[in-house]
């Protein structure tokens, strides 16, 4: 065969199974086979490496753009209040969103990140997954419009943005509380009409509650002092439901979307979130960052919760790394008291096939299986068992990206220079 490159490990965990002595064999973009490397060897050029090779991971949710203002991430806060005050003064005074975001996609592909559900505030910075020829959805963000001002101009300005990508783009309507109710409603209806996949933050905030069900508390008096006061929950004294209901009422919810955080939610929001397919990605470093308290893994875990992982962006997050959230949620899970021998397995295919699935792209990535793109992680993590393998990934993977495969071509490898940095 001509034009395939067979990489091996000691170690593949193809995201369904586990091979000593592993290869993929890719040929263009694409996996022709997966194997051990006995098999493989002779259908083309073989690459050794060393370690284990796993499906690229996929951050389910980050905004590379904010990456010029990781001072902030890198800093700790009281509430979310006060991080999206401290946020709002340092948003105004940057800009270059767009050199911003290709620092954070080269961050992103240095720590072995193949796809990306990116939340854009700035058009600029709208076309850097499909230029940096990273996979995942470039989610284009709505945020603080009233219902008057969207139908007198915001929804046409929405279109005109929306029609400027030059790759797979998505709708994020920020969240419950930042826009006005039919804002909302309207931007529902829209990503079903036009067929795009939706992006919302809910349940980040305790106060998130206070204000949807009783347009009240420290998050709607922000959104009153920012002049916002005529949002019908802030005017009517709120919609007397939890945010996760409030949102599936206008149809914000739906197997087209994934929400990020979802900390605080109970049980019948959780099944709220199954009913409606809805993926929740998980960040929680960036919650730690703000002074949150931790979303509920076990809980997610145990009832069967369809999960994703993101890392949030360098404004609430110290890294753009996945396995870095992936071993935060691992200590999260235990804490709360998750014993079931199948933890590391689940946040593994999290951390690959949960955030394509979050994007609806599980047919292209997520495993190593022939025909899926040749989208690929070499991560420097090799134990005697495939058990100690999988858990020294899940547990201690931050930091050991040593390759970034994307569509069959190879855009990191780590040598001893760029190892020291
Ligand atoms: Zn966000």
């Amino acid at each position: 065969m001509t034009g395939t490159r067979v990489h091996t490990a000691p170690w593949v965990l193809t995201g369904t199974r586990a091979i000593r002595h592993g290869a993929v064999a890719v040929t263009g973009s694409r996996i022709a086979e997966v194997g051990s490397v006995d098999e493989l060897r002779s259908a083309g050029e073989v690459v050794e490496w060393s370690g284990t090779l796993i499906p690229g991971l996929v951050n389910a949710y980050t905004h590379l753009q904010y990456t010029h203002m990781a001072a902030l991430g890198q800093s700790s806060y009281d509430s979310f209040e006060a991080w999206s005050t401290a946020f709002e003064a340092e948003y105004s005074r940057r800009g270059d969103w767009r050199a911003s975001a290709e620092l954070g996609l080269e961050a992103a592909i240095r720590s072995g990140t193949t796809a990306i559900g990116d939340v854009v505030t700035h058009a600029e910075a709208l076309n850097v997954l499909s230029a940096g020829r990273m996979h995942g959805i470039a989610y284009w963000e709505v945020m603080a419009w009233h219902d008057t001002d969207w139908s007198e101009r915001g929804r046409q300005e929405t279109l005109a943005v929306l029609a400027q990508a030059t790759g797979p783009v998505g709708l994020s309507p920020h969240a419950p509380y930042s826009l006005d109710t039919g804002v909302l409603d309207d931007l529902g209806r829209l990503a079903r009409e036009l067929g795009l996949r939706s992006h919302v933050h809910v349940a980040e905030s305790s106060a998130e509650h206070d204000y949807i069900a009783d347009g009240a508390g420290p998050l709607a008096e922000q959104w009153r002092a920012w002049g916002h006061g005529e949002f019908a929950l802030l005017r009517g004294g709120g919609a007397a439901v939890r945010p996760v209901i409030y949102a599936d009422t206008l149809g914000v919810l739906g197997a087209h979307t994934h929400i990020a955080h979802g900390i605080y939610v109970d049980a019948d929001d959780r099944a709220r979130l199954r009913d409606t397919g809805t993926v929740v990605a998980l960040c929680p470093r960036s919650n730690e960052v703000l002074g949150l308290d931790a979303a509920p893994v076990a809980d997610y875990l145990r009832e069967g919760n369809p999960i994703a992982v993101g890392t949030d962006s360098l404004s609430s997050s110290p890294s753009v790394d996945v396995l870095a959230d992936v071993a935060a949620l691992h200590r999260i899970a235990r804490d709360q008291g998750y014993t079931a021998p199948d933890l590391h397995a689940r946040l593994f295919t999290a951390a690959t096939a949960g955030g394509a699935a979050a994007m609806g792209l599980g047919d292209e990535f997520g495993t190593l299986t022939a025909g899926k793109l040749a989208d690929i992680t070499v991560l420097g993590i090799e134990e005697s068992t495939a058990a100690d393998t999988l858990a020294a990934i899940v547990e201690a993977g931050e930091g050991s990206a040593v390759a970034t495969i994307i569509d069959g071509e190879t855009r990191f490898v780590r040598t001893a220079v760029s190892a020291q940095r």
